[in-house]
């Protein structure tokens, strides 16, 4: 096809306002994915992403399509991911696009993603085409969220799409929309090769796949490319187009998406961000790169079994092979023996990595409560990094501790600005800004310390707000804050894997709060366990769990003996996500009760 009849676009909403279910539908309505393989959400390919009705990564379809006006066209369609942990993978997606269609839940309106979604469009120079989704439904009010784009976008919506995804009603309107007011890719296919790396993974069979962009030039199997940063040279010996399945092709050239193989064994042989260009041709200047990313959330994992250490390493460099967002490095424990520092984006990464290490890799974890990056300023001068709360110095060592803050965009209905404000308070917000983008409608600013909205800050408001508040952050510098360490001790011995830092106003409550949860959730031993809280080795609170002998046994004396036998093993099984500390038992939840306190 000639690059005039290819439409490179990417479909960009707030989370469930129905991107992936429109995908679906095209994919559908062009006869590319048949009534045998259609599976809901086709381009949610890995099952967690099913099971949680989430797009964690971003992919790529070609769509043969024939126009209302003759034409044969060439669509692609990267869908992305709603969720702000991921929108690095959503400018990825967008840099690879020439246009977005913008999905609005037409029951909902203009969310906080919505506008970061339009953000990031904008700052790619995309074309945007606004559409009202689930009008099905009888709740939609076309006309208020269509004058809600207009004001808070500032995007033409006096003649919008109006679709059901879900139904299919309209969809077709939409490919005509791509086809007519989408522009067509530039480039020219006779200059030097020039092809943006958007996507990277690792596959066991065919080892790194590359998804790219080509802005100029032509590529063909057998190539010598060359990947712009390293100078390091590979020969294509696979390149091929999802549509949807894999399919090779001879030859790609500008306008085109695709993918390649070329004998890379890391995902760092071609970084994502990125430029592929040809060894004998060179191209001179590189697509600019994207943003690094960087982990903002850390937390401990470990294995139940001694045993399980080096599956557990297996595990996480596999992982991390997929998912170059993700780092780890061993670390010990003087609690849990050895294990990893693991880094995440947000807290729903870190969420999804430990799932898929449970699934896929039968991995058995113990994970420690998630902290964010200290910065700890010593009366020496040195700054140092903190990303695990034990290994903070001493108060005698310290000048001062920053923490991380952000900018919290919030909107909200009108009658909950009240609860909003109060929950921002109570994490330590300062406001600053509130507008109102309707009369019913606002868009509340503040910054908050990271720490504090990081682990349920967001169920929090949902609930504060009946499920109608959204919101979107960004980090965005360190601050001096009046920090303390707060250390927690089982049997006199300190337990460095329950230590968190926590603000000096609220430690003694803190404290007070984690010994009382932890006693809750530490099941009685044969023997009496004293819990304490610390602040600066003064103790500060104390619970007791009393002794206690649990015998299965004895409860069914005289009973049959498989009886006994299941009981056994019941009681095991439960005893699986323990960790032994000592001659002290501690059930996985403990490590996260720390989360929960105050
Ligand atoms: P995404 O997070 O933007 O990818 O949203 P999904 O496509 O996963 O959709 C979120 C939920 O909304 C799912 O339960 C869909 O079935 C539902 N949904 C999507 N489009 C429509 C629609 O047009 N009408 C109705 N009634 N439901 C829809
Ligand atoms: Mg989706």
């Amino acid at each position: 096809v000639k690059i005039s009849n290819i439409r490179n676009f990417s479909i960009i909403a707030h989370i469930d306002h129905g991107k992936s279910t429109l995908a679906d539908r095209i994919l559908e309505i062009t006869g590319l994915v048949g009534d045998r393989e259609k599976k809901a959400q086709y381009l949610d390919k890995m099952d967690l992403e099913r099971e949680r009705g989430i797009t964690i990564k971003a992919q790529s379809v070609r769509i043969p399509y024939k126009a209302a006006d003759g034409e044969d066209y060439i669509l692609n369609l990267i869908d992305t991911p709603g969720h702000v942990d991921f929108s690095y993978e959503v400018s990825r997606s967008l840099a690879a696009s020439d246009g977005a269609l913008l999905v609005v839940d037409a029951t909902q309106g203009v969310e906080a993603q919505t506008l970061a979604n339009v953000f990031l469009a904008l700052d790619n120079d995309l074309e945007i085409i606004p559409i009202l989704n689930k009008i099905d439904l009888a709740s939609a009010d076309v006309d208020r969220v269509a004058r809600e784009i207009e004001e808070i976008i500032g995007l033409d919506c006096s003649d919008p799409l109006m679709i059901s995804a879900k139904t299919g009603l309209n969809v077709d309107q939409v490919l005509e929309a791509v086809v007519t007011q989408l522009p067509a890719p530039t480039g020219d296919p006779d200059k030097p090769l020039k092809a943006l790396i958007f996507d990277s993974w690792y596959d066991s069979y065919q080892g790194v796949v590359v998804l790219f962009r080509i802005l100029d030039g032509t590529i063909k199997k057998g190539d010598k490319i060359q990947i712009f940063s390293s100078k390091l040279v590979f020969d294509v010996t696979t390149l091929g187009v999802y549509s949807p399945e894999a399919m090779n092709v001879k030859s790609l050239s500008a306008g085109e998406v695709g993918f390649l193989c070329a004998s890379m064994k890391e995902l760092n042989d071609a970084p994502v961000g990125d430029t592929i260009t040809l060894a004998s041709d060179p191209v001179e200047e590189p697509f600019p790169g994207f943003q690094e990313v960087k982990a903002m959330v850390f937390c401990g994992l470990y294995p139940v079994e001694p045993s399980e250490y080096e599956p557990l390493k297996g595990a996480l460099e596999k992982l991390q092979l997929n998912d170059t967002a993700f780092s780890y490095e061993p670390e010990s424990s003087t609690a849990l023996g050895f294990g990893f520092r693991c880094g995440f984006l947000g807290l729903l990464h870190m969420e999804i990595i430990q799932e898929r290490l449970e699934r896929e890799f039968q991995a058995k974890l113990i994970a420690t409560a998630p902290s964010v990056i200290y910065q700890a300023k010593l009366i020496n001068g040195k700054v140092l990094e903190i990303d695990n709360p034990s290994k903070m110095p001493e108060a005698t060592e310290l000048e001062s501790l920053s923490e991380p803050y952000c900018r919290l965009e919030i909107h909200v209905p009108n009658e909950y600005v009240g609860s909003v404000l109060k929950l921002c308070e109570e994490k330590r917000g300062l406001q600053q800004d509130m507008r109102y983008l309707s009369s019913s409608r606002v868009i509340i600013t503040y910054e908050v310390p990271f720490a504090e909205i990081m682990y349920d800050f967001f169920d929090k408001l949902k609930s504060h707000t009946k499920g109608y508040a959204s919101l979107d952050y960004e980090i965005i510098d360190y601050r001096v804050s009046n920090l303390v360490k707060l250390d927690i001790l089982i049997n006199t011995e300190p337990v460095d894997a329950f230590s968190v830092i926590v603000h000096k106003d609220s430690a003694y409550a803190h404290g007070r709060s984690l010994a009382l949860k932890l006693k809750r959730a530490i099941p009685r031993q044969m023997f009496e366990v004293v819990i304490q809280a610390a602040i600066a080795r003064k103790i500060i609170a104390k619970e007791r769990v009393a002794p206690f002998r649990k015998n299965v046994i004895a409860k069914c004396y005289g009973g049959d003996i498989s009886r006994k036998r299941k009981l056994l093993e019941k009681q095991k099984e439960g005893k699986k996500r323990m960790k032994k500390m000592g001659n002290i038992e501690i059930p996985q939840e403990a490590f996260l009760v720390v989360l929960k306190a105050g």
